[in-house]
């Protein structure tokens, strides 16, 4: 009797105590915002402080700086890894990075909490599998002033094929030197007022999910990603009460049909996407009227939707692993004569959605029916991927471009079955790109006539891991193109020769 009154003392003793220190614990790694109470976001100075105090306290986390923003501000990656980071080639790598649009303050939100989630002991198994790499914040600048661009008030989130911004050059920098397979982007999405609400409606899931939809992304990427990985992650928001749906923009329906995303390169998710990577975009639902509105739901929802995408990953890894490994190989071998889709077009597959709105009339969620739904996304126009590209070196801007990418190049001498061909530019039409009128040049391919002065170009072959991405950035027509760009719209001059040449098959 004694003995056994004498043993439940200790084991509540030694309960209490257990509770006190996970209590304890949890105070000590509270994030920036729960220490705030949730009245006030995260700053840069309180973001740096945080994740510095979860480096010392866990032999799991090592915060590196990878570069620095316009204003000067650190870029942090917070890399997990039981072992030597990117050491064990058995485990997957996955990246994931918040804020690229300072206004979309869950996002860094979310991170913070995943980070101190994933310390927890019950979470460390993931790591037997899993490096992870978390990226909180890539746009300090527009985060501290709450607003969209960056401190050249650029958009970072189409800069990622010109990369001339510091933030998504030191991205792509780290992003090279792992080859992560999996990468998720988290933003937030504003569905208030605008023309949604002219016809009484809005957006109103707590979390929606992208895929990648580029055309020239491995099909079985993109296969998967639609059918078992996004379905997995969204139902996941579900379970734990965040509401969820497929990432679809355009619309209202009554005036627009509604689609799959963009198809465009120039983003995180498809500049990570075209090289063979399952890749995806995270947006979570904005607050209306002050960035702290409901901050405690939407960080949440954005840390849940993180994190069953990790678990994800972690359940299907060897398969995950097997078929980046084998379509990289794919463009890594630079498979001559493969198409290109460098035009393509938003298509029904005669499916209808049923999406999910708020209702402005009765505040109450409602659903709408959309005929003119567009979920495929088709080519237009193709071209036979060549061998490589010559580019002019006399063109400072195009060569700085192929540094800062670190595509492979070469000094040129044409190979023996090869020749090269050129592009006149007869005129420039304009064509229809996700509702933007951008330039169609209509083009005539001729043999380049002579000899080639072989010192006066810089090669860049196609046979790499960026090579469809080189090809969409190269050709005249392509939608996606560095010609619709304002800072290379000089190549397109009506009646010349386009100034990049490419070398093919005889
Ligand atoms: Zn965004």
């Amino acid at each position: 009797m004694t003995n056994l009154l004498f043993m439940n003392k200790i084991t509540s003793t030694f309960i209490l105590s257990l509770a006190l220190i996970t209590h304890a614990f949890a105070q000590q790694t509270s994030t920036p915002l729960e220490k705030n109470n949730y009245q006030k976001v995260t700053s840069y100075d309180e973001l740096t402080a945080y994740i510095h105090q979860l480096d010392e306290k866990s032999d799991l986390l090592k915060v590196e700086t990878i570069g620095q923003s316009v204003q000067g501000r650190n870029l942090y990656a917070l890399k997990f890894s039981s072992s030597e980071f990117g050491k064990d080639k058995s485990k997957i790598k996955i990246l994931f990075l918040a804020q690229q649009h300072g206004n979309e303050q869950s996002g860094k939100e979310g991170a913070l909490l995943l980070a101190q989630n994933l310390l927890k002991p019950e979470n460390q198994y993931l790591f037997d599998k899993i490096d992870f790499v978390l990226i909180p914040q890539v746009n300090p600048d527009g985060s501290e002033a709450n607003k969209r661009r960056n401190g050249n008030d650029i958009d970072l989130n189409r800069n990622h094929l010109i990369l001339t911004e510091p933030e998504t050059q030191a991205l792509h920098v780290f992003f090279d030197k792992y080859l992560f397979e999996v990468t998720m982007d988290i933003h937030e999405y504003f569905p208030y007022g605008g023309v949604w609400e002219k016809y009484g409606y809005r957006r109103n899931a707590d979390v929606t999910l992208g895929v990648t939809t580029n055309p020239n992304i491995s099909e079985k990427i993109r296969n998967l990603s639609n059918t078992e990985i996004a379905p997995y992650v969204l139902k996941n928001l579900s379970i734990n009460n965040f509401s969820s749906f497929v990432y679809s923009p355009g619309g209202p329906p009554e005036i627009d049909y509604i689609r799959h995303s963009t198809f465009d390169v120039n983003d995180g998710r498809q500049s990570f996407g075209i090289q063979n990577t399952f890749s995806f975009i995270q947006e979570g639902l904005n607050g209306k009227d002050a960035f702290i509105e409901n901050i405690k739901h939407r960080a949440e929802g954005q840390m849940t939707g993180m994190h069953a995408l990790i678990e994800y990953v972690y359940l299907h890894k060897n398969e995950i692993k097997k078929i980046v490994a084998a379509d990289r190989k794919k463009l890594a071998s630079g498979k001559l004569n493969a198409n290109v889709s460098i035009q393509s077009e938003h298509v029904s597959n005669g499916q209808k959605l049923t999406q999910p709105l708020l209702s402005y009339s009765t505040n109450k969620d409602t659903v709408v029916i959309v005929n003119d739904y567009r979920p495929v996304v088709k080519s237009i126009t193709d071209v036979k991927k060549p061998a490589g590209y010559l580019i002019p070196k006399k063109n400072k801007e195009l060569v700085e471009w192929a540094i800062k990418h670190a595509f492979v190049t070469k000094d040129f001498t044409l190979q023996k079955g090869h020749k090269i061909e050129q592009y006149t530019i007869n005129r420039i039409d304009s064509i229809d790109f996700e509702r933007d009128i951008i330039v169609n040049p209509i083009v005539e391919k001729n043999d380049f006539p002579g000899e080639i002065v072989a010192s006066e170009y810089l090669y860049i072959p196609t046979d790499q891991l960026k090579g469809n991405m080189i090809v969409l950035a190269l050709e005249p027509k392509s939608e996606l193109g560095l010609v619709t760009y304002k800072q290379y719209a000089h190549l397109l001059i009506a009646g010349e020769i386009f100034p990049v040449l490419r070398v093919v098959k005889k």
